[in-house]
């Protein structure tokens, strides 16, 4: 998982510390590559996110080798969806957010995709 555009795992990220298990969560889904858990402040009333094990810090640091990675978080979004009790498409569906740097929003420096989802209205829809 190490390669030369992203150390594998920054020992100041919160997020890091999330899937290497040092701090808890409520896990959705895990593999050897991605690790989903609900959002601490849910904006809907399915809120989860879902990141790569590996620290790219925001959609800006993607590069090339990533683009699989990305596809494979793309891909697993509306099946966790589903699990997580996201209502079917099309009358159903779900949201999915990527905050990219300050004025993108973006608080937590380990890319990650918001998946929200179930009836609304919602706190921030
Ligand atoms: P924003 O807070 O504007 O959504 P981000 O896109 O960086 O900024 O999202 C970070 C998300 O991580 C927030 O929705 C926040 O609630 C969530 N979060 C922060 N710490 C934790 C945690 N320990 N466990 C679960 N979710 C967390």
């Amino acid at each position: 998982m190490t390669d030369h555009a992203h150390p594998a795992h920054d020992p100041h990220c919160i997020f890091c510390k999330i899937t290497a298990g040092q701090i808890p969560s409520n896990k959705v889904y895990e593999d050897e590559e991605l690790f989903a858990f609900h959002d601490i402040r849910p904006a809907a009333p399915v809120h989860f996110l879902i990141v790569p094990k590996k620290h790219i810090v925001s959609l800006a640091h993607a590069c090339p080798d990533d683009e699989a990675l990305l596809g494979k978080i793309m891909v697993l979004a509306p099946r966790l969806a589903l699990e997580q009790g996201c209502n079917p498409y099309p009358e159903g569906g779900f949201r999915t957010v990527v905050n990219t740097g300050a004025e993108g929003g973006q608080e937590v420096h380990h890319l990650h995709v918001h998946v929200m989802g179930g009836p609304r209205p919602w706190k921030h829809g």
